[in-house]
C-alpha cells in the first residue's frame, strides 16, 4: 500500500478527473450510422470521464452514500485507485434518528451531513450527484441520470460496489402509502411531523367529540423498532410536550395503537427484553396490538384481521375483523430493496435484496459487490439483518478485499465476510429503551442513557453531535420541543419508484480506445476551465 504522503504526490502528476473520452481517428470512420452516432455521443455526449489511458489507475465506482457506500470509501483511502460515489442526494442520513425528526425533536440538518464535506479531505474521491439508473455488467459501465440537468453520464468501472439501500414496502400494496406514509428518508419524516402535529390543530377546531377523538388517534403499524419508536415518542410528545399548548383538544386523550400482524413485538429481541418494552410503551399509554394483520388503509384509519384467530382469546373464533378509526396511519412494517436492484438481471430475494456470495459478490461477477440493506447475506443459515454495522462491517470488507487485489495485482483467495454483532437496542421514549450486547440486557433509563451515546457517538460530524445532545438536553429538562413546525413538504409517495433501468449506451470496443499520454506536471498545464 502507499503511504498517504506518496500518494498525494502521485495524485498531482496524474489527475483523473473528469477527462473526456478520447478516441482515435479510424473510430471516427465508424462504417454505419448508428455507430457514428455512438461514437458522437461518446465524443460529445453525456460520457464524461471514459478515458482510456494504460497508464490510468483502477477506478472504484461506489453507489450510494449511505452507511456502506461510505464507510468504504472512507476505506479505501490510502489505497491507490480513483474512487467515484455516486448518490442521488447530496448528503448522508443517519436514518437511526429520523423517528426524531418524525416527531419533532430534531430538524433535519442535525441527522444530516453533506458527502462532498464527510469526504473533502480524501483525495482519491470524487463525488458526483445523480441516480444510477442502470448497470452493464459485460462491459463494466453504469449510467448515471441527473433529472436536475438532464446531465446524464457514462462511467466506467474496475470494481463496482453497490450500497444503494432498501425503500418503504408494502407488502404489495403501493397504494396504502399516501395513508400511511412509512419513515425512510427525510421527506417522509417531515411529513410525518406535518400530518401529527395538524392532527392536533384539527382537534382543536372541531366540535364532533367523534371526530375528535378520530384526529387523536394514531395508528402505528409494525412492531419493529422503528414502529416502537415512533409510537413511544408520539404517546411522549401527546402528554407532555402539546399537553400545554391546547384549549379544546386534550392532547392527553391521545390514543396510541402499535399494531403488530406477528404474536409479540421485537422479534429480534429476547422475549423478556421485548416484554418490558411493552410494559414500557403501556406505561406511556400505548396500546400493542399484536396477532393484527393489516388488510387496508384509506383516510379513516386501518382494517385488521386476526391472523391466527384460534391461538387469541380475545378475538374469538373466526377470523375477525376490526377497525381503528384513526386520522394518523403510520407505516413501519416493511422495506424493500431500492429500485436499481431491479435492473442487475441477477437472483433476488422476496425483499427484492440481491443475493450475493460470502465475498458479498454478485454471481459470475467478483468485481461487482452488493451490500447493506440491498444484499441479502446468510452467515450460518441466517440471513443478516438491515441494520447499519452490516453495511458498514461489509463496507470496509468490501474495501479490504480491493485493496488486496490492487496490491497484488492479481485475484488472491477472498477470506468470507463475518460479521461481527455487537447487539441491538431500541429506544421507547425519553429515559426509555432496551439493549442487549453479547449476553448483556438493559432496560429502561440505562439502556437509554446507553441507546443516546451510541447514536450521538456515530452521528457524523462534530455540530451535528453537540446540537444533538444540546436539543435533547433541553427536551428532556423542559419538556419542550424546538421543531414543530407545520412545513409544507411536496411529499409524494416513493414506495412504487422505479426507473426505466437505463442500459449505458453501447461504445466501440476497447480496442478502439486511443491511449492516452500521462498529462505533464501541472505546473506546466493549462488551467482546464470547466462551465
Ligand atoms: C427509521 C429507521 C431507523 C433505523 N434505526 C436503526 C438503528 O437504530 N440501528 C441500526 O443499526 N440501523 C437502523 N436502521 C437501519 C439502517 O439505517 C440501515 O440498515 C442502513 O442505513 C443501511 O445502510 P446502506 O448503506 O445499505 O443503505 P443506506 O444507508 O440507506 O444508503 C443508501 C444510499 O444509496 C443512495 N441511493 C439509493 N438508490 C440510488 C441510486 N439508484 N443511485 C444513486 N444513489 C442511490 C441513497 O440516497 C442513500 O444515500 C434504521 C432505518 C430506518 C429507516
Amino acid at each position: 500500500m502507499l503511504r498517504s504522503g506518496a500518494f498525494h504526490v502521485s495524485l498531482v502528476q496524474i489527475p483523473w478527473m473528469g477527462r473526456p473520452v478520447h478516441l482515435d481517428a479510424s473510430s471516427r470512420r465508424a462504417s454505419t450510422e448508428r455507430e457514428r452516432a455512438r461514437l458522437d455521443m461518446a465524443l460529445d455526449g453525456p460520457i464524461s470521464s471514459y478515458e482510456a489511458m494504460n497508464d490510468r489507475k483502477r477506478r472504484v465506482v461506489i453507489v450510494g452514500g449511505g452507511f456502506g457506500g461510505l464507510e468504504a470509501a472512507k476505506a479505501l483511502d490510502d489505497v491507490d485507485v480513483e474512487i467515484l460515489l455516486v448518490d442521488r442526494l447530496n448528503y448522508h442520513l443517519f436514518q437511526p434518528l429520523l423517528y426524531q425528526v418524525a416527531i419533532a425533536g430534531l430538524a433535519p440538518s442535525e441527522i444530516a451531513s453533506p458527502i462532498r464535506g464527510i469526504l473533502a479531505d480524501q483525495k482519491n474521491v470524487r463525488v458526483v450527484l445523480g441516480e444510477v439508473t442502470g448497470v452493464d455488467l459485460a462491459d463494466k459501465r453504469i449510467h448515471i441520470a441527473d433529472p436536475s440537468d438532464g446531465n446524464d453520464l457514462v462511467e466506467s468501472y474496475d470494481w463496482l460496489v453497490l450500497a444503494v439501500g432498501a425503500r418503504n414496502g408494502f407488502f404489495g400494496h403501493d397504494e396504502w402509502e399516501p395513508w400511511a406514509p412509512g419513515l425512510k428518508s427525510v421527506e417522509d419524516a417531515l411529513e410525518i411531523r406535518r400530518r401529527v402535529l395538524l392532527a392536533f390543530e384539527r382537534a382543536e377546531k372541531v366540535d364532533d367529540p367523534k371526530e375528535r377523538m378520530k384526529l387523536l388517534t394514531f395508528a402505528v403499524i409494525g412492531g419493529g423498532p422503528t414502529g416502537v419508536e415512533l409510537s413511544g415518542a408520539i404517546a411522549e410528545l401527546a402528554s407532555h410536550v402539546l399537553a400545554q399548548d391546547f384549549r379544546l383538544a386534550d392532547p392527553r386523550q391521545t390514543k396510541v395503537i402499535l399494531v403488530e400482524a406477528g404474536p409479540r413485538i421485537l422479534p429480534s429481541f429476547p422475549e423478556d427484553l421485548a416484554q418490558s418494552a411493552v410494559e414500557q410503551l403501556a406505561e406511556l399509554g400505548v396500546e400493542v396490538r399484536t396477532h393484527s394483520r393489516v388488510v387496508s388503509i384509506d383516510e379513516h384509519g386501518v382494517e385488521l384481521e386476526g391472523e391466527n384467530a384460534d391461538d387469541v382469546p380475545d378475538l374469538g373464533s373466526g377470523r375477525e375483523r376490526d377497525r381503528i378509526h384513526a386520522a394518523t396511519v403510520l407505516w413501519g412494517a416493511g422495506v424493500r430493496a431500492s429500485a436499481l436492484t431491479e435492473c442487475l438481471g441477477v437472483p433476488r430475494d422476496r425483499q427484492g435484496r440481491v443475493i450475493v456470495g460470502q465475498d458479498c459478490s454478485l454471481p459470475d461477477h467478483p468485481e461487482v459487490f452488493a451490500l447493506g440493506d440491498m444484499a441479502r447475506f446468510e452467515q450460518k443459515g441466517q440471513v443478516l439483518p438491515g441494520v447499519s454495522p452490516v453495511a458498514m462491517q461489509q463496507g470496509r470488507y468490501v474495501a479490504k478485499v480491493i485493496e488486496e487485489e490492487v496490491e497484488s495485482g492479481g485475484s488472491p483467495p477472498r477470506p468470507p465476510f463475518q460479521y461481527f454483532d455487537k447487539g441491538s437496542m431500541a429506544t421507547i421514549g425519553r429515559s426509555r429503551a432496551i439493549a442487549w450486547a453479547r449476553g448483556v440486557k438493559m432496560t429502561g433509563f440505562l439502556a437509554w442513557l446507553a441507546w443516546l451515546f451510541i447514536h450521538v457517538f456515530y452521528l457524523i460530524g462534530f455540530k451535528n453531535r453537540l446540537a444533538v445532545l444540546f436539543n435533547w438536553f433541553w427536551s428532556y429538562v423542559a419538556y419542550k420541543r424546538g421543531a414543530r413546525l407545520i412545513t409544507s413538504t411536496g411529499w409524494r409517495p416513493t414506495a412504487a419508484h422505479g426507473f426505466a433501468c437505463d442500459v449505458p449506451p453501447a461504445l466501440p470496443p476497447r480496442s478502439e480506445w486511443q491511449t492516452v499520454p500521462a498529462p505533464p506536471p501541472s505546473s506546466q498545464r493549462a488551467p482546464q476551465v470547466r462551465p
